[in-house]
């Protein structure tokens, strides 16, 4: 019975995360955009195919093209994931809330831009990708599942390495000294609770 609750939890959190995203989305679309890099057809075909991962599930759940790739986790295993997706989508929501205004979609610096160093931005200097992550564990617990279950960590990796280190490279050349120093006190996406 507790292993049909499972992919119940995971359409929630991802109606939840889908709800924090387009929320934050709508309100600082309009914002002016005063540097814009272009990501490559990479990024953009992988930022896509992360879309398709994270809705995998639905699809595992009402047909059967993915029954001959399950596997069978423990039921605790099933709620390490729950409470992992709960902690991605509190994540979620506080990197989306603490960056304001300074959030995109694309790697990009708007008109205004300030440089976050509060909130969950004082312990990493990427909790939404750190929440990606999370995600990805979260689902390959929740839906067991070798394609429906892994796709969104498969999706993830190549789109997290190509993006944080050109991310990083143009808020250096646009705050210099002060996100160098920024660097120094915090973690990627492991928070750094030591200065
Ligand atoms: N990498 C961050 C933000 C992802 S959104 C995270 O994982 O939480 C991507 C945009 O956020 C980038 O285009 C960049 O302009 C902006 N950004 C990233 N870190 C920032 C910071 N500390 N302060 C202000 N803007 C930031």
């Amino acid at each position: 019975m507790f292993n049909n609750i499972f992919p119940i939890i995971y359409v929630i959190g991802l109606v939840v995360g889908s709800v924090i995203r387009f929320w934050y989305g709508k309100k600082f679309r309009q914002d002016r955009i005063a540097i814009f890099r272009q990501e490559g057809v990479a990024v953009g075909l992988l930022a896509s195919l992360w879309g398709v991962a994270i809705i995998l599930p639905l699809f595992h759940m009402f047909t059967n093209w993915f029954d001959f790739a399950d596997y069978d986790l423990p039921i605790w295993s099933g709620w390490i994931g729950a409470v992992t997706f709960v902690i991605a989508l509190w994540v979620l929501w506080r990197s989306h809330a603490d960056l304001g205004h300074n959030w995109s979609v694309t790697v990009e610096i708007k008109e205004k831009h300030a440089l976050v160093t509060d909130g969950v931005f004082r312990y990493m200097r990427h909790p939404m990708y750190s929440a990606h992550w999370l995600w990805g564990i979260a689902q390959l617990l929740l839906i067991q599942n070798w394609i429906a279950g892994l796709a969104s960590l498969v999706v993830f990796l190549p789109l997290y390495l190509l993006r944080v280190p050109r991310e990083e490279k143009m808020m250096l050349e646009n705050f210099g000294e002060e996100y160098r120093l920024y660097m120094d006190q915090t973690g990627s996406i492991i928070p750094r609770f030591w200065r």
